[in-house]
Order: C-alpha cells, then sequence, then structure tokens
C-alpha cells in the first residue's frame, strides 16, 4: 500500500484569477479551434465542445442541432443502421463521431456503419476502465482497421495510460473517472480522480507526444467547461449539461410541485406544473434494461437515474455556455479559446460563489 499526498483538485476547488486585458467585448473571442492529430492525417475545425454519447444527449437530433455552431456530437453506441439511413446525409462528418464498445459485436456494428456511409471519419472507443490490456489491444486494432480515422480512446486518468493508449493508436485520450453527474463508480468502487487534476495531468502527458484529450465529465456550469479548457483540455464532453432538452427525445413528466402561495379564498395550496425528462448513466440498471444488455452478475450498477428539468431547445444553453466561456477568455485577456490555457492562473478557494438564494429560486 502506497499513499500519494499531493493534493489533487477538483473544478469546485479553484476559480480563475482575471488579468489586465485588452479585449473590449466578449464578441471579440474566437472560440474555433483547429487541431492535427497525432496518427490520422486530418485536420479538424470547430469549436471542441462534445455531447456524450449517452441515451438523451447523443442523439441524432443533438447531433444536426449542435452542428450547425460547430458542436460535435458522440452518437449513443446503440445507434443502428436503419436510423442512420433517413439522416446520414444532412450529418456534418466534422461534427459526428460513432461510438463503439470493445466487444466482437460492438466491432462489427461499427464496420457497418462505416462502411454504408464512408463520409464518417471519427471513432469512439469508450469503456469505463480504460485500463486493461484487452483495451489497449483493442485500440491497436482499431488503428490497424483505419490507418487514417480520428481514433478516441478512454477513459483513464493518469498521465502513463493517456501515454500508453496514444501509442496504442488513439489520437484524442478521453480523461475521466468518476466525476460524471450520474455516475457512481466513485462510491461502488472508491476508485476516481479529482477531474481538474487529471485534466492537467493528462493533457501534459498527451501535448508533449503531439496529441490531444477530452475532459469528460463533472462540468455542472459554463464557469467549469471554462476551467476544463484552462486546465489544458481540447475539447470537453458534457452530459448533464445537455441532458433534459427536446433534442435528446426523452418523454416528459409532469408533476404538480407546490407554488409556495395559496389561493386566497380556499387556503389551499397553488401548485404549478414542473415539466422534467429522465437521464440515467450509461451502466445504471434504467440504460441496461432499456438497451436489452443483461448485466452481468459480477458487475453493480454504476450509474444513477435521476428527473432533470425540462429545459427545451439546447441552443438556448449553447449559447449560454458558449457566452459564459467567451466571458472567461475577455476576464483573462485570451483572444482566443487557444490562448485559454496561457491566461489561466486558478487560485484555490475553500468556497466557489454565494449560493444563498440559488436553491429558492432555481
Ligand atoms: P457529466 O457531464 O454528466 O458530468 O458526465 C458525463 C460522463 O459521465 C459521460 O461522458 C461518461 O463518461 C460518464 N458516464 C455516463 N454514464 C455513466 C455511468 O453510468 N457510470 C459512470 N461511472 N460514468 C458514466
Amino acid at each position: 500500500m502506497r499513499i500519494e499526498s499531493d493534493l489533487k483538485l477538483d473544478f469546485s476547488d479553484v476559480l480563475i484569477r482575471p488579468k489586465r486585458s485588452t479585449l473590449k467585448s466578449r464578441k471579440d473571442v474566437q472560440l474555433l479551434r483547429q487541431y492535427k492529430f497525432r496518427h490520422s492525417s486530418r485536420t479538424w475545425q470547430g469549436i471542441p465542445i462534445m455531447a456524450s454519447n449517452m441515451d438523451g444527449v447523443g442523439t441524432l437530433a443533438m447531433a444536426l442541432s449542435l452542428q450547425t455552431q460547430h458542436l460535435l456530437t458522440v452518437l449513443v453506441k446503440s445507434i443502428t443502421l436503419e436510423e442512420l439511413k433517413p439522416v446520414a446525409d444532412q450529418l456534418l462528418p466534422d461534427y459526428t463521431v460513432f461510438s463503439t464498445g470493445t466487444s466482437e459485436s460492438d466491432l462489427a456494428r461499427l464496420q457497418s456503419i462505416l462502411k454504408a456511409f464512408p463520409q464518417f471519419y471519427m471513432i469512439c472507443i469508450d469503456v469505463a476502465n480504460g485500463y486493461s490490456e484487452h483495451f489497449a489491444d483493442f485500440v491497436a486494432k482499431v488503428r490497424s482497421l483505419y490507418p487514417d480515422y480520428v481514433i478516441i480512446a478512454g477513459n483513464v486518468v493518469t498521465g502513463d495510460m493517456t501515454q500508453e493508449l496514444l501509442l496504442r493508436g488513439a489520437d484524442i485520450v478521453k480523461v475521466g473517472i468518476g466525476p460524471g453527474s450520474v455516475c457512481t463508480t466513485r462510491i461502488q468502487t472508491g476508485v476516481g480522480y479529482p477531474q481538474l487534476s487529471a485534466i492537467i495531468e493528462c493533457a501534459e502527458a498527451a501535448h508533449g507526444m503531439g496529441a490531444l484529450i477530452i475532459g469528460d465529465g463533472g462540468c455542472t456550469s459554463p464557469g467549469d467547461v471554462a476551467k476544463a479548457f484552462g486546465a489544458g483540455a481540447d475539447f470537453v464532453m458534457l452530459g448533464g449539461m445537455l441532458a433534459g432538452h427536446d433534442q435528446g427525445g426523452g418523454s416528459i413528466l409532469e408533476q404538480y410541485e407546490p407554488s409556495g402561495t395559496f389561493d386566497p379564498k380556499t387556503q389551499l395550496p397553488i401548485l404549478n406544473v414542473q415539466k422534467y425528462i429522465q437521464f440515467y448513466g450509461m451502466s445504471s440498471d434504467t440504460a441496461m434494461t432499456k438497451n436489452q444488455q443483461e448485466m452481468a452478475n459480477y458487475r453493480s450498477s454504476e450509474g444513477r437515474t435521476v428527473k432533470v428539468p425540462y429545459r427545451g431547445d439546447v441552443q438556448k444553453t449553447v449559447q449560454d455556455i458558449l457566452g459564459g466561456l467567451r466571458s472567461t477568455c475577455t476576464y483573462v485577456g485570451a483572444r482566443t479559446l487557444k490562448e485559454l490555457p496561457r491566461g489561466t492562473t486558478f487560485i484555490r478557494v475553500q468556497k466557489q460563489f454565494n449560493d444563498v438564494f440559488a436553491k429558492s429560486n432555481k
């Protein structure tokens, strides 16, 4: 047994220090980034924020909406050829990623999709635990099948495994174990790594090898997205922040809740209708049942099922996130998203914000 006593930080442990800036307005900030890859010879341009391959988030409707703002969507693993056929022509290959697990049937499904639609070139190989040898071997196998595709692999949280996956053929490593909004890995297993430190350490390891990382999970606000980029993430992946929208496709549940006011005549409480959408982790019981995978009896559920408030069109939320990010850049004098890490000094804090009215007003 060993104890590592270096302090590891989460988004909530820091704030970004403002700096003198010559930027006049957040309109002047450029969020588009251009990337080259370690293995693939392609180049990519867009705003490097991606919808997670979760039910209710990584949907075709989400991809069609987010691509208009140059954001990416990693489609759920369960997407079928039949579902894709009617929309494939409308999906932009630069912003559409296909995900796969590591089983033979996952690979066969991926191959049939990529064969039917050769315009797409981004693959996300996604498992909860990216530390197994079998996973690294699978990444190498996919690289040999698709030498010029952009391959994302994850999830890991340490520099050594980031480098291992890059050497085995990944262009981009996905970082995060346990920070997710509907994730219970840390409770079920005691395993995890504070997400801000995981991003800082894995980004450093990847950038040294001319490769990229995705900060996946744990963002609860536009400020957290800015902190992830400030820490060195090349892309940020969002689940919970993009859940609850029309594009996710879930059915809306209506619930009557006390408004806090009373009918003057009857003195009975006045009820408001609140709308919710179900959201769940991809290894929750709900996901396993829905996707008709038998949950192996050696494996416990590592995801929650929750109700998130219904929030309408995702475009409004996207504007909120991009507006926040532009504003962060103006606070630290970064003219572009690329300059944000250089402008970022994190200060450790014990309290992030004043939440005295947060509960009663939200
Ligand atoms: P969020 O943005 O909601 O905080 O985090 C999204 C990320 O949580 C996903 O991209 C994925 O990596 C992770 N995730 C999704 N479902 C589950 C789950 O059931 N269990 C665990 N451990 N992580 C999950």
